[in-house]
């Protein structure tokens, strides 16, 4: 009974009904937990869908928003559609745009500084959109992030997406990692000017206790899916699917056949429910804060960017301002901590500073894990500067 439940494959309502509504009521459960505009819920034009990463997800959206234009504006106009996001998004938008056929020197990655916390600045966006039109280009889709995967930085949802609309542009917002912490209400204001968007993803896979793949996205017009991605062969036709009454989520994804994922995600609210899911994630942002505080204590760290979430991007100051020796220095304390194998820290690279990344997601860590990562950390610095002495 469990495999044979487990194992549908549900690509058009009829073939799974419990599979598709199931997934528009728990994708309405999470929309309320995340406070989204009603326009996401399924009960109306929008609605949610389970997609298996944030890649598929971004590259749905940027399919539909892509089709939907080209509608306006015929289709040969596809080598002046223009995509604009800070050069802080995840690269799945590169590859989202490769896949639908965006010209490369079209895709513009917005170069985001220390200035703004690496967030995308809505003067630079403004600025970058004027001079492509006035060169005949079509700006059409916006991205933006709520937690970038280098630094976790937050873009200005509200502002973007005011300049998104006033182009007629698609918003599209990637919170693959932080939406998770926005069901808290006192980090839900990161997500704020979410109004705008067109759609919204968040991982349940990545920090709401979901197994991999779960990558809920929705959007507001789901026509826009329909449009751009439906087939509809023979050997697919049904009563249901033809009157129209039904959501056949194949239409709304790359791939025909689908997996029954909602019951995971079913499973993990009603176990959990609101309040464990909001004391796990305050959890880890407390730990995260508190990893913070050793690096505030020891004169030799500096914590690079302002902690948001529960990713904590830190690193070990360069000796006599000598920046390269930096790089290298921080390059040899990940390799040093790494090759202990009690703890695992990942990097990154920001104004060309090499910089460690210390993220809190797993369910078992406890403050004592991230004291002893502290003290491997500090350890291995010490010895890492007296040979570099
Ligand atoms: N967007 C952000 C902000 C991410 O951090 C990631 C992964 O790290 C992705 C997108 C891509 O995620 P996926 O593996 O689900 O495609």
């Amino acid at each position: 009974m469990l495999s044979a439940g487990l194992n549908i494959v549900g690509f058009s309502w009829i073939t799974s009904p419990a599979a598709t509504e199931l997934e528009m009521i728990v994708l309405d459960w999470l929309a309320k937990m995340l406070k989204l505009p009603e326009d996401f819920l399924s009960a109306g034009q929008g609605g949610g869908v389970i997609q298996g990463t944030a890649s598929e997800a971004v590259l749905v959206v940027l399919l539909a928003a892509r089709d939907k234009v080209l509608r306006r504006v015929g289709k040969d106009a596809l080598e002046k559609l223009v995509v604009y996001a800070s050069d802080q998004m995840h690269s799945s938008l590169q590859k989202a745009c490769q896949i639908a056929g965006i010209h490369p020197e079209n895709c513009r990655l917005l170069k985001a500084t220390s200035s703004t916390n690496y967030a995308l600045s809505p003067e630079f966006l403004s600025e970058t959109i004027s001079q492509d039109l006035t060169i005949g280009l079509i700006p059409f889709f916006l991205c933006a992030t709520v937690g970038t995967t280098s630094s976790t930085a937050v873009d200005p949802l509200l502002s973007l997406g005011k300049i998104a609309k006033s182009n007629g542009m698609w918003f599209h917002v990637d919170a693959a990692y932080a939406g998770s912490a926005c069901v808290c209400p006192e980090f839900r204001h990161y997500m704020d000017g979410v109004e705008e968007a067109d759609s919204f993803n968040m991982n349940a896979h990545k920090w709401f206790l979901t197994n991999f793949d779960c990558s809920a996205l929705w959007v507001k017009d789901r026509s826009a899916f329909v449009q751009a991605l439906s087939t509809n062969p023979e050997y697919l036709k049904n009563k249901a699917s033809q009157a129209n009454m039904v959501v056949d989520y194949k239409d709304w994804q790359v791939p025909l056949g689908r997996r029954f994922r909602s019951l995971k995600l079913w499973m993990v609210l009603r176990l959990y429910g609101l309040e464990n899911l909001q004391c796990y994630i305050r959890n880890h942002i407390k730990l995260a804060k508190h990893f913070e505080n050793l690096i505030a204590q020891d004169p030799r760290f500096e914590v690079v960017t302002p902690r948001i979430f529960s990713l904590v991007c830190f690193r070990l100051l360069p000796v006599r301002n000598d920046e390269s020796h930096g790089n290298k220095l921080n390059h040899q304390l990940l390799d040093a901590v790494n090759s202990t194998g009690s703890a695992f820290i990942s990097h990154t690279v920001l104004s060309g500073k090499y910089i460690l990344r210390f993220a809190v997601g797993a369910p078992l860590t406890e403050e004592k894990h991230v004291n002893a990562a502290w003290k491997v950390l500090q350890d291995k610095a010490t010895s890492l500067l007296a040979e570099s002495l």
